[in-house]
């Protein structure tokens, strides 16, 4: 890794302010003075008038989901076969990458196709290569002769495999593990090219071990913050590790929260809420959603991690979730983090800021599931996504994508958070939009001031200035890490 040089940012405008010059030296911020007010020293960057910021942060990403979901084709828009066979022609045409030697897709809906899926018309467009798509639902998987014959399946004349030895032969296949060593740089590169320095890590996995040695191999352009689960928990403690520790000798590795997940999902029906689901026969056992870890193991494990020094970021999306995670937060004493926090209840807004906790929300799916919430949480949608509320009741806010599930580009969650609306759609709940500055402060960890840490972002466009579209595909001309350049096109 380089060690950082000294460097003058000239002429760049803090957001909503007037330009100034930023000497940068030992990784950090050693100067902001009006332009042409000091001499510039080292290398002289020119911005030309564009707006620098704060590095910005990811605060909730699965990094091995997403490194798999980005090297797989996107066949998540497609509506037919023929659709499908398309973008797999044009991926073999443009040198998609392969993982272990196969070609992955994603994403398909054979459901509603007119014409069914057929090995022939598979083999027809690839037959060297083998060639393994998943289906949408991760039910059902398309593959050529080449790929069975690898993975030691049987096909028929559909090429298609369902439930049972699909779902055997996807969970014998580990496509973490065949990941090429660059593949993790390469999705590091690219989050940094959207302005991003830092990610908060909930892939369940050897966070502490894997995060350096990725470091080690070259992955350096993202500060990370790996949080721990509770299988690995009391491993943590024996090793005497507390939240903030440093896990890397360049101070990008860092070890994070416990994390622990108490209820489900929206789109499952999984969400611990107060009210039944719609069509649930309310008496049935799960018609409020699920509570998938006691809340006495919940208080367990928060008093166990509290007394070793590690925090904890818990995920919640029901209503019930979040009021039972508040009541273990507030019967613990401990500050931490509630992920997700996608419906809560009126009363219990107000006591985020009361226990000191910070929500962690991802904005985008607000965008992705407002139909299904509409649907599975009619007449609570006011107080869904409720990223206003959380904000007016004094909450600390925080933004993410949930990669792989949401775009890792931190100017996408600004965008549905401040506006609620994407593509032609009118605005969802415009009352819980949240203005610019919150979204971007929710955004980075470090401040644009000497003394801090060189983590900057400049951009062609004034977020503050910006349309919905503006800000979602903002340009990105440079970003540093810590003094580095990790993203440069000025
Ligand atoms: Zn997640």
């Amino acid at each position: 890794m380089n060690a950082p040089e000294t460097i003058t940012l000239r002429g760049a405008r803090p957001y909503g302010a007037e330009p100034v010059d930023i000497v940068i030296r030992d990784g950090l911020i050693a100067g902001i003075a009006p332009m042409g007010a000091i001499d510039p020293v080292g290398e002289i960057v020119e911005a030309a008038g564009r707006w620098v910021g704060p590095g910005l942060w990811d605060s909730h990403v699965h990094f091995t989901q997403h490194v798999i979901r980005r090297r797989r084709i996107d066949l998540t828009q497609t509506r037919s076969a023929g659709e499908v066979l398309d973008a797999v022609r044009t991926a073999l045409d443009e040198g998609a990458p392969l993982t272990d030697g196969m070609l992955m897709g994603y994403g398909f809906r054979d459901g509603l196709w007119s014409e069914p899926a057929s090995l022939a018309a598979l083999e027809e467009t690839v037959s060297d290569v083998p060639v393994v798509l998943v289906s949408g639902d991760l039910h059902c998987g398309w593959m050529n002769r080449a790929a069975a014959a690898r993975l030691g399946a049987e096909l028929d004349d559909t090429g298609l495999l369902r439930e049972g030895p699909w779902i055997r032969l996807l969970h014998s296949f580990d496509e973490a593990a065949a990941l090429p060593p660059d593949a993790y740089r390469d999705a590091a590169d690219a989050a940094a090219s959207r302005g991003v320095v830092g990610i908060v890590e909930f892939e369940n996995t050897d966070n502490v071990a894997e995060w350096p040695a990725r470091v080690a191999e070259g992955v350096t352009s993202l500060r990370v913050e790996g949080a721990v689960w509770p299988d690995r928990l009391e491993q943590a403690i024996a090793a005497g590790l507390r939240t903030g520790d440093r896990l890397d000798e360049h101070g990008l590795i860092t070890f994070g929260r416990l994390k622990v997940v108490v209820d489900g999902s929206l789109n499952t029906r999984t969400a611990w809420c107060w009210d039944p689901y719609p069509g649930l026969d309310p008496a049935s056992a799960h018609a409020c959603g699920m509570e998938s870890v006691p809340v006495p193991e919940l208080r367990r494990l928060l008093e166990r991690a509290h007394s070793a020094g590690i925090g904890a970021a818990v995920h919640a999306i029901g209503d019930r979730a979040n009021s039972a995670v508040l009541d273990s937060f507030e019967a613990t004493g401990m500050p931490g983090v509630i992920e997700h926090a996608q419906l809560v209840r009126d009363e219990d807004f107000s006591r985020f800021a009361e226990l000191g906790l910070v929500a962690s929300v991802q904005p985008e799916h607000a965008m992705d599931d407002r139909d299904i919430a509409d649907h599975h949480w009619a007449g609570r949608t006011g107080r869904a996504f409720a990223f206003g509320s959380l904000h007016r009741s004094g909450a600390g806010l925080r933004l993410g994508s949930d990669a792989p599930v949401a775009p890792l580009d931190p100017w996408i969650s600004m965008s549905a958070a401040t506006d609620r609306s994407r593509g032609d759609r009118v605005a969802w709940h415009p009352e819980q939009r949240l203005p610019v500055d919150i979204a971007l402060a929710a955004s980075a960890r470090g401040a644009l001031a000497v003394g801090q840490q060189a983590d900057l972002v400049v951009v062609d466009r004034d977020p503050y200035a910006c349309d919905r579209d503006e800000l979602r595909t903002m340009p990105v001309a440079a970003t540093m890490l810590g003094g580095r350049f990790t993203w440069r096109e000025i």
